[in-house]
């Protein structure tokens, strides 16, 4: 995640700022160039006059050009489905969700993912977003032909929390639950669509995915994971089905990549002598590593999380990346990577 700054006197934003903590200028996101605008209207780079999406009042901090026949923001759009418009209650959960879609969105443009919606064209990607606490059934978190599924109420940390006990889970956030789904829809368009040489490799590495799905649900839910899936998996889930080895190792390429690019642009190094005598070099992590090998970012990534974790436990709190990597993990990574790095456009992009 870049370094957003108020377009007025320019201290650091966060990505959901609506105004800036120091000098109140309100602000919204230009998605073309990706920084913070004057709000509610402005001029970008291009030269194209930009005003604020309709869902402001919702906290929705995106833009989209004023001279485009729609009202909301390209993030907003992709929502196909919500909940209806008296049931304020899940609205407010729809807010809540929409930072973490439009951080979503943010991260794959940096990936130089290419996010086709689903108005363009067939199994474009979209949302449907929806809460089981609206009174009209349960709502499977999921993904399907380019759809995602979210349950709005686990926005609610206090149901969200109680899930992550329940699952034994060490990290359940509205963030990852995108990311996953969100590596379904990659792995389908990228990978299995395509059905090359990346397919083979990916069975390989994961597994086949033509294996019965209903059978290893079946089967996860009856007996838990393997004993010893630490060796091989990033997550109990991840051991349920390759799809599910895919989804997780690719929502944990995002959280790695974004973290590091994170700390990069905001100037983080950490010195050789604290690194326990292992380098003799500084951890620099980069803004990018579409350049590098996977390992050289899971090496950056190792201290990096360490002195996050540090950190956190510094605060009374769990581990920030409450996960370790084996090799086998690192290999499947590594894959994602290349996978990732193959359909990169260069110029991040988010659509409008
Ligand atoms: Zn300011
Ligand atoms: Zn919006
Ligand atoms: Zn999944």
């Amino acid at each position: 995640m870049r370094l957003l700054r108020c377009p007025s006197c320019g201290f650091p934003a966060w990505l959901e700022s609506l105004d800036c903590r120091a000098c109140g200028a309100p602000m919204m996101l230009a998605t073309a160039t990706l920084t913070m605008v004057a709000a509610p209207g402005a001029v970008d780079d291009g030269g194209h006059a930009l005003v604020a999406c309709v869902n402001r009042g919702w906290g929705c901090n995106w833009s989209l050009r004023a001279d485009s026949p729609a009202a909301s923001c390209f993030s907003c759009r992709l929502t196909r489905r919500r909940p209806e418009a008296d049931d304020t209650v899940a609205l407010e959960r729809l807010a809540e969700t929409g930072k973490a879609k439009r951080r979503l969105l943010v991260g794959l443009a940096d990936l130089g993912l290419p996010v086709e919606p689903y108005w363009h064209v067939d199994g474009g990607l979209a949302f449907d977003l929806l809460s089981s606490q609206s009174g009209q059934g349960p709502v499977v978190i999921g993904h399907a032909g380019g759809v995602i599924t979210i349950d709005l109420a686990e926005s609610l940390d206090a149901l969200r929390e109680q899930l992550r006990v329940r699952l034994g889970e060490p990290y359940r956030t509205m963030l990852g639950h995108f990311r996953h789904e969100v590596g379904h829809y990659y792995q389908w368009q990228l990978v299995e669509r395509p059905a090359g040489r990346l397919l083979d490799e990916c069975r390989a590495v994961f597994g086949d995915e033509r294996a019965s799905y209903a059978d290893a649900l079946a089967r996860h839910y009856a007996t838990g994971a393997p004993a010893g899936w630490e060796t091989g998996f990033i997550s109990e889930y991840a051991t349920m089905h390759p799809w599910e080895d895919f989804a997780e190792t690719f929502a944990h390429y995002q959280h790695i990549i974004d973290t590091l690019g994170t700390v990069a642009h905001g100037g983080l190094r950490i010195d050789a002598s604290a690194l326990l005598g292992t380098r003799t070099q500084d951890i620099v992590p980069r803004t990018s590593y579409a350049d590098a090998p996977m390992a050289v970012a899971l090496e950056d990534w190792q201290w990096v999380s360490y002195e996050l974790n540090r950190a956190n436990r510094a605060m009374g709190k769990g581990d920030l990346y409450p996960f370790s990597i084996p090799v086998a993990v690192g290999r499947k990574l590594d894959l994602v990577h290349r996978i990732v790095t193959a359909s990169a456009v260069p110029v991040p992009f988010i659509g409008d």
